[in-house]
């Protein structure tokens, strides 16, 4: 199962958790693992607070400041966006997610999120393969 979601700014965290929450309870699964995964090289999959939203502000903080653009990347040569490749690989395109009592079993902090860092984008594609425990 996937599903695409538009971005609207060159960076932003969105949360997914209900989206992933909505395909789980359609697929019946009671116990399992969820594997979310962004089909693309400048967007991760992350899990982390949503609850204080300054913390996916502080969290782009954080990665421009460790990895600046314009750093006179070799890659800046073809498309300008090497910075956006290099964070999307520190953070990963996935995360895999325990299923419990059909939803996913995160802690109360927690929630997944699509990281854009190239955008806005249109169809940026996510992947959730549901693996049912029997
Ligand atoms: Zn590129």
């Amino acid at each position: 199962m996937n599903f695409t979601i538009n971005t609207t700014q060159k960076q932003e965290l969105l949360d997914i958790t209900d989206k992933v929450n909505e395909i789980l309870q359609k697929s019946k699964a009671k116990t399992g693992i969820c594997n979310v995964f962004v089909t693309h090289a400048t967007a991760a999959i992350i899990i982390n607070e949503n609850h204080d939203p300054n913390i996916c502000i502080d969290l782009l903080n954080a990665l421009n400041k460790s990895f600046p653009d314009n750093a006179g990347y070799l890659h800046d040569r073809i498309d300008g966006n090497a910075g956006a490749h290099i964070k999307a690989a520190i953070l990963g395109p996935g995360e895999t997610i325990p299923i419990e009592n059909n939803k996913l079993k995160l802690g109360t902090w927690q929630s997944l999120m699509l990281v854009e860092l190239d955008g806005p984008r249109t169809d940026r594609e996510i992947q959730v393969i549901i693996l049912e425990q029997n």
